[in-house]
C-alpha cells in the first residue's frame, strides 16, 4: 500500500495543482487525458503544462499510458490523495500527518492534526480497483475504463459516509463527529479506544449486548440499517461505551432486502457475543420491532450528494470557459453513454470481489448511486 508522502504537498505549486485538477476533470470523459486536452482545461501554456505533467509522473501523482488509439495521462491514487489533501489543508481542517492506524477493506486510515494540535481521523476511501488486476483477458479493452470510475466510486463512498455521520450525530447517535470531507477523504473525530474485535473482557456483557441491539433498532426507527454492524465497525471507548463507524454501505429500511440486512446485523452481534463472551440471549430484535419515527434515508438521498459531484465538475468547466461536449474526440462520442454504463458495471464486478460478504448490498447501493451520478447531470 502506497505510503503517503505528504511533504510533496509543500512543493507543489498552484500550477501543479491546476494541472492535476485538469487531469481529474479530463478523466470525467476520457480514460486517458491527452496533454493537449489537459492544457486546454488548465488554461496554461502547452510547453509549461508538458513539463509539469512529466514532473508529476516522476512523483507518481500521474501516470502516462499508451492507449489503443491515443496516449495520455491519468491520476494515480497518490495524485487523487494530494488533490483532496491540498483542499483540506487550505481549509485548515488538517495541518499535519501522523501514523496510519488502519487498513480497512476499502480504506486507509490515518491520524491527522489541525493547527491547535487536536487529533482527528482521516479516512481515505478506496473503491473499485484492487481486484481488477487479477482479472485477465477480456479486461484488456476495459482496462482504462476502470481508471475513471474508481474516482467516482471512492468519492461517492466518502460523501455518503459524511452525510450519514452528520445525520446520525444530529440525532444523538454515538458516531464520530464528522469534521470535513473532500473528494474521497473524510475527516472525523478520532475515537479513543479500540474496535470491539480486540476486546476480550467487558464489565457488563449483557448491558453492552442490549445497548448494541438497541442501536440497531434505533437506527431502523430512523429509517436506516448499518449493513456491516460487526465487531470491526464498533469501537469501544475507554469508558466502555460503543461508537459506531463505517457507513458507506448503509441502506434504507425501505430497501427490498432490508429485512435480510437487518437480520444479518443482529446475527453478527449474536454470533460475536456467543463466540467471544459465551453470551447468549433469547432476546433479540426482529424487523417487526421497528417503529418508524424519522427518515434519515430520505434525508440523505434528498441532499443529492451524487448530483453535487457532477455539478462541481460542470461548474469548474464552465468557469474555465470549456464547453466540454465539444471537446470530446471521436472515440468518446461514439457510444459514450453505453460505455459509461459499462464502466460502472465493470466496477461493480470489481467491488463484488473486494467485498465478498457485502456483495449484494454494495452492488445495489453503489450501482444506484453511481448510475444516478452519471445519468442525472446538473
Ligand atoms: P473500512 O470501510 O475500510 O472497514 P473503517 O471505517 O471500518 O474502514 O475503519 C477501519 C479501521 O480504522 C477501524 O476498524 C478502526 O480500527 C479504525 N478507525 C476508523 N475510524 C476511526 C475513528 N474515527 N477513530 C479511531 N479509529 C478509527
Ligand atoms: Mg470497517
Amino acid at each position: 500500500m502506497g505510503k503517503l508522502d505528504v511533504k510533496i504537498l509543500r512543493y507543489l505549486t498552484p500550477e501543479d495543482f491546476r494541472v492535476l485538477t485538469a487531469i481529474e476533470m479530463g478523466m470525467k470523459n476520457h480514460e486517458l487525458v491527452p496533454a493537449l486536452l489537459a492544457t486546454q482545461i488548465a488554461n496554461l501554456r502547452y510547453g509549461g503544462v508538458h513539463k509539469l505533467l512529466k514532473e508529476m509522473c516522476k512523483h507518481k501523482l500521474l501516470s502516462y499510458e499508451r492507449g489503443k488509439r491515443y496516449d495520455g495521462y491519468r491520476l494515480t491514487n497518490a495524485g487523487y490523495d494530494y488533490l483532496a489533501l491540498k483542499v483540506l489543508t487550505q481549509r485548515e481542517t488538517i495541518r499535519s500527518f501522523g501514523n496510519q492506524i488502519g487498513v480497512g477493506k476499502e480504506s486507509n486510515i490515518y491520524v491527522v492534526a489541525n493547527e491547535e494540535e487536536t487529533s482527528f481521523c482521516l479516512k481515505l476511501h478506496r473503491l473499485g480497483r484492487t481486484c481488477f488486476r487479477n482479472i485477465k483477458g477480456k479486461r484488456d479493452y476495459h482496462q482504462h475504463r476502470h481508471s475513471a470510475s474508481w474516482l467516482y466510486l471512492s468519492r461517492i463512498s466518502a460523501t455518503r459516509e459524511f452525510a450519514y455521520m452528520k445525520a446520525l450525530l444530529d440525532r444523538g447517535f454515538p458516531v464520530p463527529k464528522p469534521i470535513d470531507f473532500n473528494r474521497h477523504c473524510v475527516v472525523m473525530e478520532l475515537v479513543e479506544g479500540g474496535p470491539l474485535c480486540n476486546i476480550n473482557e467487558v464489565d457488563n456483557v449483557e448491558a453492552l449486548y442490549d445497548e448494541l441491539m438497541d442501536l440497531i433498532v434505533r437506527l431502523a426507527n430512523h429509517g436506516v440499517i448499518h449493513g456491516d454492524f460487526n465487531e470491526f465497525n464498533i469501537m469501544i471507548k475507554d469508558d466502555g461505551k460503543p461508537v459506531i463507524i463505517d457507513f458507506p454501505q448503509m441502506v434504507s429500511t425501505e430497501h427490498e432486502n432490508a429485512e435480510a440486512y437487518f437480520e444479518r446485523d443482529v446475527n453478527c452481534i449474536r454470533d460475536f457475543f456467543k463466540r467471544r463472551f459465551g453470551y447468549e440471549s433469547e432476546l433479540y430484535p426482529t424487523f417487526q420491532d421497528i417503529s418508524r419515527e424519522d427518515s434519515i434515508d430520505a434525508e440523505v438521498k434528498a441532499s443529492g450528494f451524487a448530483r453535487q459531484i457532477e455539478k462541481e465538475i460542470d461548474t469548474f468547466l464552465t468557469e474555465n470557459g470549456i464547453d466540454y461536449k465539444e471537446e470530446k474526440d471521436n472515440e468518446d462520442s461514439e457510444d459514450s453513454e453505453e460505455e459509461t454504463y459499462e464502466n460502472c458495471v465493470d466496477n461493480i464486478e470489481d467491488l463484488k470481489c473486494q467485498l465478498k460478504d457485502l456483495q449484494l448490498q454494495n452492488e445495489i447501493v453503489v450501482k444506484e448511486e453511481f448510475n444516478a451520478s452519471i445519468r442525472d447531470p446538473v
